[in-house]
């Protein structure tokens, strides 16, 4: 048996983490995660965990289900791989594209599978360029995305995404992708006076601007998340995706719903869309369709964008040695059969999302919180310095940072977004299980604002 010690010290050695400043890791050394049941976790010392966060946004139906793992062994026994590439396809690819078309909305009827929701973007970029210039405008190629998404880490899907510190990194974003500003209400609407509802209309209104900016005849597509994950949780008012969905509309611009995070039940209704009320014509799904098991993505397809691509056709001079890859595709069989057999999308749409809610909503009167939203099974809390006016914490204190040390140190894995501090757990949670949670958390608000108080933070 290695010790922790052990492991900590060969994972500085050999291991980049992604997303991490190694030489700090190497220091502090890193958590070693061993096993997994249900929503918890246990590192390499035995402490158990409740991961709040699903992994990473990705185990929606918890860990230690045997259907999942009995799909994939059966899979890798039988045939653990061939590929789509010389006309030629898998039962489970086969199988999977089916049940996708019939779990997504009526518009998408065709997928295209990747090996993750970057490779998705990557394929959306591609594939609305080819739309385009199919029906003959290929001068129409500029993507609109928003500050402060996440598409990704890919060339083009960091390039989507609108995190100045990716873009800081290597030249980005790659040329005809620009970004308006996102619908956070908090930073951008409340400073106003404009209502939430108010505010929907204008961060929409953005798009409108930017496309006019352009000229329609340069856009191609405008993409964004249901609701911003990475980004902080950031739940758009409900005047927002409706108006957008005009604005698409209005100017012919194609709508793409990035559902990595929101589809899959996330929610309360299979695809964060349905929750916000558009009709994309394209969809990038991953994480949640293996729940994380095994790595898998895609973009479903809508007919109006199919309808072209098989017609005008052609050679689509894309794709992937994994697209459609069939160990991954007989998980992800197993597994949003698992969604619809165990009813996650209503557990999550009818008991344990309300009761999230209510949980929240009570979480609001905390000395701490400056807003507590909730989405489905999505959640966060806005840690502020002063709670009657709002006023945020000296970034120099990183209050985000000493709440998920706490967290850390309480067995609870809850995310820290600047001082937005967010959850999203798997959907097979019980109300008894949200209560656990929901008390970990308040004992961890409390820890932070007994330090923010010695450290002379507050008010
Ligand atoms: C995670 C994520 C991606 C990227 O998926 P990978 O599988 O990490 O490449 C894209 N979009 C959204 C919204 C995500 O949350």
């Amino acid at each position: 048996m290695r010790t922790t010690r052990d492991w900590q010290d060969a994972d500085a050695r050999h291991f980049l983490h992604p997303f991490t400043d190694f030489r700090s890791l190497a220091r502090k050394g890193a958590r070693v995660i061993t096993r997994a049941d249900g929503i918890h976790l246990w590192d390499s010392d035995g402490h158990r965990i409740l991961d709040a966060m699903s992994g990473l946004w990705c185990v929606n139906v918890g860990y230690g289900q045997r259907a999942l793992v009995d799909a994939a062994t059966r899979q890798l026994s039988e045939l653990p791989f061939y590929n789509a590439f010389f006309q030629t396809a898998t039962p489970p690819a086969i199988e999977l594209a089916e049940l996708l078309a019939e779990v997504t909305p009526p518009q998408f009827e065709h997928v295209f599978f990747t090996g993750s929701g970057s490779e998705g973007n990557d394929t959306v970029v591609r594939m609305v360029r080819r739309y385009w210039d199919l029906l003959g405008e290929p001068g129409r190629d500029v993507i609109i995305s928003r500050r402060n998404a996440y598409h990704g880490s890919t060339m083009a899907g960091a390039s989507l995404g609108g995190m100045s510190g990716m873009h800081a990194q290597g030249g980005l974003p790659i040329p005809g992708i620009v970004h308006i500003e996102q619908p956070y209400w908090w930073a951008h609407g409340r400073p106003h006076g404009w209502s939430r509802d108010e505010f929907g209309l204008v961060a929409a209104r953005w798009l409108e601007q930017e496309i006019l900016r352009l000229g329609p005849e340069k856009v191609a597509a405008f993409i964004g998340e249901p609701v911003q994950g990475a980004g902080g949780v950031i739940v758009p008012p409900a005047t927002y995706w409706p108006e957008v969905q005009r604005v698409c509309d209005r100017y012919g611009v194609l709508l793409v719903s990035d559902e990595v995070i929101c589809g899959f039940g996330r929610t309360g209704r299979w695809f964060g869309c349905e929750t916000m009320g558009t009709r994309p014509d394209l969809m990038t799904f991953a994480k949640g369709v293996t729940s994380g098991y095994v790595p898998l993505g895609g973009v479903m397809v809508g007919e109006r964008v199919a309808r072209v691509l098989i017609e005008r056709g052609g050679e689509f001079a894309h794709g992937y040695t994994y697209s459609g890859h069939p160990v991954a595709c007989a998980v992800g069989l197993a597994n949003v059969r698992l969604i619809r057999d165990l009813g996650l999308v209503e557990h999550v749409a009818n008991d344990v999302g309300p009761y999230l809610a209510q949980a929240y909503a009570d979480l609001a009167g905390h000395p701490l919180v400056g807003e507590a939203e909730t989405c489905g099974l999505m959640g966060a809390l806005l840690l502020v310095r002063d709670k009657a006016t709002g006023a945020a914490f000296d970034p120099a204190w990183e209050a985000g940072m000493v709440c998920r040390g706490h967290c850390f140190r309480e067995g609870l894995i809850m995310r820290a977004v600047g001082d937005r501090m967010i959850i999203a757990p798997p959907l097979v949670i019980t109300r008894t299980q949200i209560d656990e949670m929901v008390a970990l958390i308040r004992r961890c608000l409390d820890l932070t604002l007994a330090d923010a108080r010695a450290a002379g933070q507050l008010g």
